[in-house]
This record gives C-alpha cells, sequence and structure tokens, in this order.
C-alpha cells in the first residue's frame, strides 16, 4: 500500500445494501467496511476476508464486526426524519378527527407550551430521541417549542443520546394563543440564544447544528419573518417550515399576505427559500409555486402519515422529484403517529397509490426501493449532508443501522427458499429485493438490531 496508514478503529463485514440513485437497489455482499476513529468510511472492499483486508492495509487493534454467516441480516444507511416535533410525541396517535388549523389549538399548542417545564421536556425528548434512534433514525431536524431552555435541553440530549440533529427553536409572533405566543424580541433573543448554546456545545457541528424554525407563515409577522430571513442569508444558517399543507391554510395566508401571488412567495420575498430550506407537505402548491421551489433549490419533506391522518392531501412525490425538486421523508410526529421511517416510507407507498388511483398515472406509484431513496439519500440532500451521509460511500460518515430480519420478536418471516444466496445474479438480485420488500412492509425497531452514528453504537439489542 502506499500513502499514510489509514487509521482504521473498525471493519465491518457482512451484506451492506442501499439506495445509491432514485429506485435502484444496490447490493455488496461480502462486503467489508473500514471506519476510522471520526467515523468516516476509509475502506470499502467485497470478496475479501477480513484477514486479507488486515494485512494489506496493515491494521492494528481493529475491532471487527462480522455478520457475514448468510441468512438476514444487512447494513443499511441510517434513516434521516427531514420533519418531526419533539415535544408533540406524547400526542402520537391523539388526533381525534381534527384537520390542520383545529389540530393546532385543540392538541398542539397547549403541549408545547407545557414543555416549557423542563423536568417534563427532559422526560419527552429523552423518550422521543431514543425512539428514532431504536428505529434506525440516525439524523433528524427537529422543531422544539418557543421555549429557549428547553430547546437547549433537546440540543443536549442529541448529543448525549448521539443523535445526529438540527434543533430548531420555533418561531411564532402572531396568531397564536395568549399562552403560546413571543413578542418580536423575545423570539429574536430566544432564536440567538439557542444558535450561541448549539455552536458552544458542539462548535463544529459534528453532530448538532441549528435550524432557523418559524411554525408557518401565519404564526410570523412580516418583521420577523425578514429578520430570519436576513439572518439566513448573513450566515448561510438552514432554515425549516410548513408550506401548502392545508386548503384553510392557504386561503388564510393569502388574507395576510395579499401582495404575496402565492404561499410560496411570502418565504422567497423575505429570503427563506434557497438549498438549505426544508419545506414539510407542500401538497396543494401552483405550477408557478413549484418553479419558484424548484430555482431556489429549496427540498419538500413528504409526511404521508401526517397527511393522511389529518386530511390534509397527497403530496405529488414524483412531480416534484421529476421537476428537479429535492424530496425526503418526515414523520411529522404528531401530526404522524409513528416515529418510525420505516413505516413513512411505507405508508408514502400507499398514498402514492392513492394519488395514482386519483391521476390514473401509473408512474405516480412510488417503489419500494424509490422510498427507501427518499428516507436515506433523499434526506441527507435536504439537510445539507448529502456528502457525508445516506449511502455506503468512501469520505461518508458511519451512520448505519444493522437490519436483523430475524431477530427476536421479528415480525418478518423469511422462508428458506426466500432466503437470499447466490445461485445466479438475477435470482440472487430479486431474492434480495423480495426481502428488502418484505422489511418495509412488515419491520419495525426489533428488526434494527444496532445503530451506529460518526462510527458510535448508539443502539445495540
Ligand atoms: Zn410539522
Amino acid at each position: 500500500m502506499t500513502g499514510a496508514k489509514l487509521n482504521v478503529r473498525a471493519l465491518y463485514k457482512g451484506t451492506f445494501i442501499h439506495t445509491p440513485v432514485l429506485g435502484s437497489l444496490e447490493v455488496i455482499e461480502h462486503g467489508i467496511v473500514g471506519v476510522d476513529h471520526d467515523g468516516t468510511i476509509v475502506i470499502l472492499e467485497r470478496n475479501r476476508s477480513l484477514e486479507q483486508v488486515i494485512e494489506d492495509f496493515d491494521l492494528e487493534e481493529v475491532e471487527t464486526v462480522d455478520v457475514d454467516h448468510g441468512g438476514n441480516k444487512f447494513f443499511f444507511p441510517g434513516f434521516i426524519d427531514t420533519h418531526i416535533h419533539a415535544p408533540q410525541y406524547p400526542n402520537n396517535g391523539i388526533f381525534g378527527n381534527s384537520t390542520l388549523l383545529d389540530w393546532l389549538t385543540t392538541y398542539t399548542f397547549p403541549l408545547e407550551a407545557s414543555l416549557k417545564d423542563l423536568t417534563k421536556a427532559k422526560l419527552v425528548y429523552d423518550k422521543v430521541i431514543e425512539r428514532t434512534l431504536g428505529n434506525g433514525t440516525t439524523c433528524a431536524s427537529y422543531y422544539a417549542t418557543i421555549d429557549t431552555d428547553a430547546t437547549n435541553l433537546l440540543a443536549d440530549l442529541s448529543i448525549e443520546h448521539g443523535q445526529r440533529a438540527f434543533i430548531g427553536k420555533v418561531c411564532m409572533n402572531q396568531n397564536s394563543p395568549d399562552y403560546y405566543c413571543e413578542t418580536f424580541e423575545e423570539s429574536k433573543e430566544s432564536t440567538l440564544k439557542v444558535i450561541e448554546h448549539i455552536n458552544k456545545v458542539d462548535p463544529h457541528n459534528k453532530l448538532v447544528a441549528p435550524i432557523l424554525t418559524p411554525r408557518f407563515a401565519p404564526s410570523c409577522t412580516d418583521e420577523l419573518l425578514h429578520w430570519l430571513g436576513n439572518l439566513k442569508k448573513e450566515h448561510g444558517y438552514h432554515s425549516q417550515t410548513h408550506i401548502c399543507e392545508n386548503k384553510d391554510e392557504i386561503k388564510w395566508v393569502h388574507e395576510l399576505y395579499p401582495d404575496a401571488e402565492g404561499y410560496t412567495d411570502v418565504y422567497k420575498d423575505h429570503n427563506l427559500l434557497d438549498e438549505k430550506t426544508i419545506l414539510a407537505h407542500a401538497i396543494h402548491l401552483t405550477e408557478h409555486e413549484k418553479d419558484m421551489i424548484r430555482d431556489t433549490g429549496a427540498g419538500v419533506s413528504h409526511c404521508p402519515i401526517s397527511n393522511s391522518s389529518i386530511t390534509s392531501g397527497e403530496c405529488r412525490v414524483r412531480w416534484l422529484l421529476d421537476n428537479g425538486i429535492p424530496v425526503g421523508l418526515g414523520t411529522d410526529v404528531s401530526g404522524g403517529f409513528s416515529p418510525s421511517i420505516l413505516q413513512t416510507a411505507r405508508q408514502a407507498v400507499l398514498v402514492s397509490r392513492h394519488l395514482a388511483m386519483s391521476t390514473a398515472l401509473e408512474k405516480d406509484k412510488l417503489s419500494v426501493e424509490d422510498v427507501l431513496y427518499l428516507a436515506t439519500q433523499g434526506g441527507a440532500k435536504l439537510v445539507g449532508l448529502n456528502d457525508k451521509i445516506g449511502s455506503f460511500e468512501l469520505g461518508k460518515q458511519w451512520d448505519v443501522q444493522l437490519v436483523d430480519l430475524d431477530a427476536k420478536g421479528s415480525q418478518v418471516d423469511v422462508f428458506e427458499w426466500q432466503v437470499p444466496h447466490i445461485v445466479e445474479i438475477e435470482t440472487y438480485k430479486l431474492k434480495w429485493s423480495n426481502v428488502i420488500a418484505k422489511w418495509l412492509f412488515n419491520g419495525d425497531d426489533r428488526n434494527t438490531t444496532k445503530v451506529w452514528v460518526n462510527g458510535r453504537l448508539v443502539k445495540a439489542l
């Protein structure tokens, strides 16, 4: 070997499955991945023995994890949840027959306001991080609350548990209940304090980073949106918000901003749209809005469970993708009732079929490979980390889940004749894609037996 000796901490041997491009699954059997002390992938080999790799790279004191013993175990990139409200977790499943605007006042605002109590916030945030990590979510873009201290706590706990996270202090200074509303000055001060805190506890944003979070256009004054847009422009911060989720919401935005052509224009006019912007939902976009989003490089977080639960509509995911708009998946806890991106991906398949039933366009149907791409690579693009996470590549971080379909309590029954083994290359590919489909539709957190973030083991069953 030439060059500097690699500083390898661990070697992982087994089957690696990922979706390097939309709509296709790549299976690397008998692969070996070497990870250095910073959690970066520095070796990617196949059809070699561990001993050969250790000898060739002159490795010492390296940990080896060998799951290359046949069966139904494989490494898969960690999931990326591009839209989740951490404080709403206790309300998962509680939404009745509400739609967006009454859901917010009935269920959401009272719970979010109550998390000013840091003891309660810690209970909820510990649980939501453990639960999402347990389900293979190695990176989450969180909305917290308007409260500074509770938001800082969410950042601290993400670091403690080892989850990669974007932490958003929610900004809302109008059209919100008296008990849960800020002034413009309070919102500014709180936003800056949270950014300062995050940059203190993680100076290089290796694990957590701030994300500007105007809740949605109706809850922010023109002045606040303007200030947030300038802050974003000046520092290049990420931002996230909601857009075109519900028809009454869109009507309301038109009333509040009569000079703007559409909802999307409101964000565009305030410098809140660029390639570091995550727009949740984007269901009822006009052609003009779709073009504007594409031109700014912003991405869409598709939240199918939430969209079905509070009857918002069916996002035209294929239409967005075909128009060059990046799409990732979001649980939208607790508009969505599940903290699992696997379950969200499953529902993305079903919602796309409902959409196809109304459009009669076959291409509107998303495949298993499509939704797993959205859950990993698609999400990575939205959070601006597509060079770091989302697939197995040299230079990317070891943010990975080990999936075992034969794990204790597994709900996925794979019969002997369905077990992948190389007979000939075509049957082998088909078998693995069937196994992955069985995981998508019947699997759960019991199958995610190990999870790593930045090379650190954060879950082990
Ligand atoms: Zn949301």
